[in-house]
């Protein structure tokens, strides 16, 4: 499905009371939209068109949510980031209607900064969004797309390179990690400005909160630094200051323990489970998991603070179960084999409607892509709103 927009007088003729009006009665400027298959485009997405506003009509606030493109999604993603997104995304307020605007994006890009190997990434992609739309992503009211496809990325990166010092950025504690863990002898020049590029990210779409983890944090901080340097060094004419500065939001669980009872669940490290594992792998993979290593016979009393099954029925059990595993263990009345059946099933409970909705997803991966395609036309429209923004500011062109 494709979508044309029109709109018979031009966002930037217009005065400041009229440009409000727009806002909020977009008809009376004939925004009309044409579509080739004459199918009406998804609602949620006719009442946000205009980026020039950092609310849509609604007065909602916009969220910027990205991921790099990684393949099937592990347990550490979905409770990290991904059950938090469908959360924003159907979250409604005391009208009922919904709090915010949604976006989310494959960031491809970005994932060059640690690897040039690109023979995957089409399928990383699809595997990842089927993931996303399985759990619960709406691409009736969120558009997703691809950095790569909305050349406007690149060309906002550009700028906002300008606006940003190469010491601030050596300085940036989340590379500092990053070097570490990876075991990098040098950085590329694109690595070093993997936040601006989040920030590029983030600032066409003029997103107002962006859910992160702690690690992430430093990175908001300099999409703020680059959003305030734009603003005073250029005006709009009409509109004053071009961008909002964003305002991190802390997930509720950044981080899942790997199987292997390493902090991070991570593919790298070999200690996933997967969001599209079945029952029988979500048993197999739990049953070598890593317990309490004091506890070796099934009698001897545990110490569920330090087991790894323990936080994941924190996560997946419920309140009165974890109350009776944590009594149960801890006196030695439940043995870890009980125990970890116990947390396979709570689970592939939780897992269950996801892996149903994959299927459907997967047995037509045709419709993923398309889903993809009316995404970036999307992210397109209201990028190129923004740039046009930027550059009337700049008073380029
Ligand atoms: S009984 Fe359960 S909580 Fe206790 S150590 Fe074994 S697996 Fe962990």
């Amino acid at each position: 499905m494709k979508y044309s927009f029109h709109t018979n007088k031009k966002m930037t003729t217009l005065s400041k009371p009229l440009r409000n009006c727009f806002y909020l009665y977009g008809n009376c400027y004939n925004f009309k939209c044409i579509l080739q298959n004459n199918q009406p485009e998804p609602a949620e997405w006719r009442r946000t068109l205009s980026t020039r506003s950092d609310h849509d009509v609604m007065g909602r606030k916009r969220i910027l949510s990205g991921m790099r493109p990684t393949g099937k999604l592990h347990l550490g993603h979905y409770t990290g980031a991904l059950e938090n997104w469908v959360e924003r995304q159907n979250e409604l307020d005391a009208s009922g209607n919904r709090m915010y605007e949604t976006y989310f994006l494959i960031a491809d890009y970005h994932s060059l900064t640690t690897s040039l190997e690109t023979d995957d990434i089409f399928s990383f992609t699809i595997d990842m969004v089927t993931d996303w739309l399985a759990a619960g992503i709406d691409p009736e009211k969120s558009p997703i797309f691809r950095q790569s496809q909305v050349k406007e990325h690149a060309e906002l990166f550009l700028i906002c390179s300008m606006l940003i010092t190469a010491s601030r950025l050596e300085r940036n504690p989340t590379l500092k990690d990053q070097v570490r863990d990876l075991n990098m002898a040098a950085v590329s020049y694109g690595h070093l400005g993997y936040p601006v590029l989040q920030a590029a990210d983030i600032l066409l779409y003029k997103g107002n909160i962006v859910p992160v983890g702690e690690d992430q944090l430093p990175h908001v901080e300099i999409t703020r630094e680059i959003a305030r340097r734009f603003n005073k060094q250029y005006q709009h004419p009409l509109n004053g200051d071009v961008f909002e500065e964003p305002e991190p939001k802390i997930t509720r669980f950044s981080r899942l323990a790997g199987l292997d009872g390493k902090m991070k669940m991570s593919k790298s490290l070999g200690n996933t489970m997967l969001l599209c594992d079945s029952p029988e792998d979500v048993q197999n993979k739990l049953r070598k998991a890593v317990t309490d290593t004091e506890k070796i016979r099934k009698n001897d009393p545990g110490r569920p603070e330090v087991c790894t099954v323990f936080s994941y029925h924190q996560r997946f059990s419920t309140p009165d179960s974890v109350a009776e595993i944590e009594r149960d263990c801890r006196s030695g009345a439940l043995g870890c084999v009980d125990c970890k059946k116990r947390c396979s099933a709570a689970i592939s409970r939780e897992l269950s409607p996801i892996l149903e909705k994959r299927a459907e997803y997967a047995a037509s991966p045709g419709s993923v892509k398309d889903i993809l395609l009316e995404g970036e036309h999307y992210a397109r429209k209201a990028a190129d709103q923004t740039m046009r923004e930027v550059r009337e500011a700049m008073q380029l062109g």
